[in-house]
């Protein structure tokens, strides 16, 4: 039998409070009995709505009695309307605690169960071999400098000396961005075939002197097979100030070379020939495979006889061609004379190397494709023991 406001007939205190106890009593038991939003809701308007809700009858209490009792009955039916309203925000406010503990028990996750277990990333060999070369120098006081892979021929070649008409321009090296035809030739874009461009770039903006090493990619239109790649990698560099000479040049590349593949490797220089160096100079390192003695010692196929074969990697000569260098020629820096770098007052020196062919020799790896095709097998190899 649900609950129903009585018509009061005794307005005393007794009275009074016996009704508001039943009202009480009543409200308390509903609001337990709303197990969801549409029970809520009925029960709420039940108590509540303006027309005809049970809140809204007991102010019949208020009109029925007698003067002298208005006041008490007003306090009763004041305190109940504050009761109610309580009692329904309680009940709803349970609902949705209720509701949210179910969410969670629904998302709950067993923490104690194995996670899914990420590989481990490795560094690529041709960036580790970049960060460790250029680790060495930066260890000498250089700054790493940067410039655009998309380069203009001015930067890229007449800048760097290299006469119009010779051939390290012709397209059969060099990428050229297409339909620049109508372009002044010093503006047109390439792929730029070297590092060498960010020397220049440099020197733009800063004065000497300047310690650089320079790190990126080089496109060049080579097809590709087991030593060629038309993308791949140089490392470069560049010390200017006054009074350097080719004995800084000797004396800091035999530096870097023992930083990077061990103390016991010497250096050899032989004369070469680059547009923006005079003189210039091939630099050899003493192969670090074979030691320098040309052969490779393994064990033999009869047990407890060594073996001895030719060291492949440095072609049994001893020597492995690791950079070329020189002394920067003055033309070079007649370019940006302007910013203080007057061919009469500074000399400096540059190399490059390319950082493929370092890694190729450092791990002796076969093929310069399988750096750049992305076979995690091949790639697997150079990351973390696990
Ligand atoms: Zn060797």
């Amino acid at each position: 039998m649900p609950y129903t406001v009585p018509k009061l007939k005794d307005f005393s205190l007794a009275s009074l409070n016996k009704a508001a106890e039943k009202l009480l009593a009543a409200l308390e038991k509903e609001a337990a009995a709303a197990k969801d939003d549409a029970s809520w809701k009925e029960f709420r308007d039940r108590w509540m709505a303006r027309k005809d809700g049970i809140l809204t009858s007991i102010n019949e209490w208020l009109k029925s009695a007698p003067k002298e009792s208005k006041r008490d009955v007003g306090q009763s039916v004041n305190q109940l309307k504050a009761a109610v309203e309580h009692t329904v925000e309680a009940a709803q406010q349970r609902l949705q605690n209720r509701a949210g503990e179910l969410r969670l028990t629904a998302e709950r996750v067993d923490i104690t169960l194995p996670g899914i277990r990420r590989p481990v990333g490795a560094e690529h060999p041709v960036i580790k071999t970049i960060n460790e070369m250029v680790s060495v120098f930066r260890n000498l006081g250089y700054s790493v400098a940067e410039g655009p892979v998309i380069e203009s021929d001015y930067y890229n070649f007449e800048s760097l000396n290299f006469p119009p008409n010779h051939p390290a321009r012709d397209t059969q090296d060099t990428l050229f961005i297409a339909r620049q035809e109508s372009k002044p030739l010093r503006e047109r874009l390439l792929l730029r075939t070297h590092t060498s461009p960010v020397q220049i770039r440099t020197m733009e903006k800063m004065k000497p002197p300047l310690r650089i090493v320079i790190p990126g990619t080089v496109h060049r239109n080579d097809p590709p097979d087991a030593s060629h790649s038309p993308m791949f990698h140089q490392i470069e560099g560049l010390a200017v100030d006054t009074n350097i000479t080719f004995s800084d040049l000797k004396g800091t590349l035999d530096h870097a070379m023992k930083m990077f593949f061990g103390s016991s490797v010497k250096t050899s220089f032989r004369p070469s020939f680059f547009p923006f160096t005079e003189p210039s100079a091939e630099m050899m390192v003493s192969c670090f495979i074979c030691g320098g003695s040309g052969k490779r010692t393994g064990v033999g196929s009869v047990a407890g006889t060594i073996r001895e074969e030719p060291c492949r990697p440095c072609k049994q000569t001893g020597w492995i061609e690791i950079l070329g260098c020189g002394m920067v020629d003055p033309n070079v820096f007649g370019f940006v004379k302007d910013n203080g770098y007057d061919p009469k007052k500074v000399s400096g020196f540059a190399f490059g190397m390319g950082a493929d062919r370092i890694a190729i020799l450092k791990y002796g790896v076969d093929d310069i494709q399988l750096f750049f095709n992305g076979d995690v097998r091949f790639l697997r190899q150079f990351g973390a023991s696990r």
